[in-house]
């Protein structure tokens, strides 16, 4: 089997496993406890909660540690709707967003809070315009993904952290497609909360982070111990913790280049050995600023549910949409906010998405297997009349 679905979730490094099998023989002491092994597990998240802020630019104490960008997400919208409720109840997101984000907002709404979600274009990006228009003095909280999970594209964060910057809201972006794979700098580009997860990274599940500038307290999602600076209750889970900053480490600057290059050279592959095996396709997103390990393409007259199925079956892991929303065989909400709810790409596209283990023969035989089960759908159609 090919696995071809990173932005679901990736495996994890040898790197990392060898690092967590460590941690979890050697450092099993509860990070909160003062004696020696309590001080040991303390130290390793230490380290590693420096090599994470490191990779965006943020302080030590600007990370909250969390179960992945679900509950980074969770307690950026949730935490700020809620301190800060008396000065505002409007907050702006976009149509597009993960369910991580789209769920608290629309909770936030029978709660009183005006939510408006930015239309995106054929590319999957707002327009400034519209988020210019849209921010007003009661305006607490904005909330734009940093590249999308189902379609790869990119929205402008330098130019949105500009215009919140210049308003009362604070900015907070859902990163967990890009870390990893771009720089992301806090400072420079003026995000006041940002979420990752570290198993899209090669590292391990159920463990992220929540970047917090240090001039906003938010008040505690998860109550009951102190760890965390009060702002994250629970006992730490120290082995995914160093697996996470082990997946970060591995991810030099050069490995990213190579990556960026790699899935670029993918992408143009495959879509080129479509064309030459005469598959009626188009790229969705095409012309955005695409994070570059997601392709999602229409394929023209076969439905999403016979690709995934035909693909299992080849040997092939792609998703329709994204993995939360396949298995409901829900519309995706991305495609429809891009093209609209009548389009035919809402129900004939596939998600194919690179990871470092992608090597350009798996490229070549999914594109011929892609192929294979495109003509024989076609025919079998054609001959149905
Ligand atoms: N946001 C985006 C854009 C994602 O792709 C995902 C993972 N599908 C999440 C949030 C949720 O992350 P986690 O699995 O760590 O909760």
């Amino acid at each position: 089997h090919i696995y071809l679905d990173n932005a679901a979730t990736t495996p994890m490094a040898p790197e990392v496993i060898a690092t967590m099998t460590e941690q979890m023989q050697a450092d099993f002491g509860n990070a909160s406890s003062t004696h020696y092994f309590g001080r040991q597990a303390h130290t390793v998240l230490d380290t590693s909660r420096h090599t994470l802020a490191q990779s965006i630019h943020a302080k030590d104490n600007e990370l909250i540690l969390t179960s992945g960008a679900t509950e980074s997400n969770n307690t950026a919208i949730l935490q700020t709707a809620k301190l800060r409720a008396k000065e505002g109840k409007r907050i702006i997101t976009t149509a597009i967003e993960h369910h991580s984000v789209l769920k608290p907002m629309a909770y936030l709404e029978t709660q009183g809070f005006d939510v408006i979600y930015l239309p995106v274009n054929e590319q999957g990006v707002i327009d400034l315009a519209d988020l210019k228009a849209a921010l007003t003095p009661e305006t607490i909280l904005v909330s734009i993904m940093m590249g999308n999970n189902e379609v790869g594209s990119h929205m402008p964060i330098h130019e949105i952290g500009e215009l919140v910057r210049d308003s009362n809201a604070w900015f907070h972006t859902d990163a967990t497609q890009t870390y990893g794979l771009l720089d992301i700098d806090v400072q420079a580009d003026n995000i006041d909360l940002l979420a990752v997860s570290a198993h899209k990274i090669n590292g391990p599940k159920q463990i992220g982070f929540l970047y917090v500038n240090d001039a906003i307290h938010l008040p505690s999602f998860v109550l009951g111990g102190e760890q965390e600076k009060k702002r994250r209750a629970g006992t730490e889970n120290v082995p995914a913790v160093a697996g996470f900053a082990k997946a970060v480490e591995l991810l030099t600057p050069a490995v990213k280049a190579d990556l960026q290059a790699r899935y670029a050279g993918f992408k143009q592959q495959l879509l080129a050995d479509l064309k030459a095996n005469d598959i009626d396709f188009a790229l969705n997103a095409e012309g955005a600023d695409q994070v570059g390990h997601v392709v999602n393409l229409w394929i023209k007259g076969v439905s999403t549910y016979v690709l995934q199925m035909n693909l299992d079956l080849a040997g092939f892991a792609i998703s329709g949409g994204s993995a939360c929303t396949a298995g409901d065989l829900e519309p995706s909400h991305v495609l429809i906010a891009m093209y609209g709810e009548d389009s035919p790409r809402v129900a004939e596209s596939i998600r194919i998405s690179f990871g470092h283990e992608t090597s350009s023969e798996d490229v070549a035989a999914f594109a011929e297997a892609l192929t294979k089960i495109v003509k024989r759908n076609l025919a079998k159609q054609a001959a149905k009349g």
